[in-house]
């Protein structure tokens, strides 16, 4: 079974953290797909990831809009799909030129379009983790293809580095775990959920 890095963060700057981290391995042409209900933390963690490609510019949410496109270290085209209805808008939006460019795609709600993104690529879902806790997040990295099993092993080392430095973890839980369970809704609800139970 495949196997997930889920990283514990407790405040938006350290989910931030935790996307600069994944930016040091990130190359053109790599594809990124954010899931995770409304306020789960996509778009913070976009901002931490293009920040860290030396993108200058503000990144907010593309919800309405739709596709950001940012000049970095590399260009990085930032998508939210979330208000598009069939695959044909992301198709008519160009998706498939993002993709064959060389750029770097971030898709915010990327599950929804699963058979739109290609083999290769890393999910990342980010869940609500300690329900007593407003900023606590599970962010559970799925690595499609080897090369994404090395890029998310890196960045473990990486946001380990940049985390210990910029916060002290005195919960004595740990903050990185590898998992073959699927994290679902049984374990720890998405954000904003409740009416599931
Ligand atoms: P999404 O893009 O998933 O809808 P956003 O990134 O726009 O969500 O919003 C996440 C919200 O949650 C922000 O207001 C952020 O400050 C807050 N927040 C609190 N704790 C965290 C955390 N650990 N990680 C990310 N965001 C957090
Ligand atoms: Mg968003």
């Amino acid at each position: 079974m495949q196997r997930a890095l889920v990283v514990t963060t407790r405040s938006a700057e350290e989910t931030r953290i935790v996307g600069a981290a994944l930016a040091a391995m990130l190359l053109p042409g790599d594809v990124v797909s954010l899931s995770g209900d409304l306020g789960a933390g996509k778009t913070v963690f976009v901002q931490g990831l293009a920040g860290a490609l030396g993108v200058e510019h503000r990144v907010t949410s593309p919800s309405f809009t739709i596709v950001h496109q940012y000049n970095g270290r590399y260009p990085v085209v930032h998508l939210d799909v979330y208000r598009l209805d069939s695959f044909q808008e992301v198709l008519d939006l160009g998706f498939e030129e993002f993709l064959d460019s060389s750029a770097i795609v971030v898709v915010e709600w990327g599950e929804a379009i699963g058979p739109l993104l290609p083999r290769k690529h890393l999910a990342v879902d980010l869940w609500r983790g300690d329900p007593d806790s407003e900023d606590e997040r599970l962010l559970v990295f799925r690595p499609h293809g080897p090369e994404w099993v090395r890029k998310v092993q890196s960045m473990r080392g990486t946001a380990e580095t940049l985390l210990s430095a910029f916060s002290e973890d005195d919960s004595g839980q740990p903050r990185f775990r590898v998992t073959t369970e699927p994290i679902s809704r049984d374990h720890r609800g998405p954000i904003g959920d409740v009416q599931e139970g």
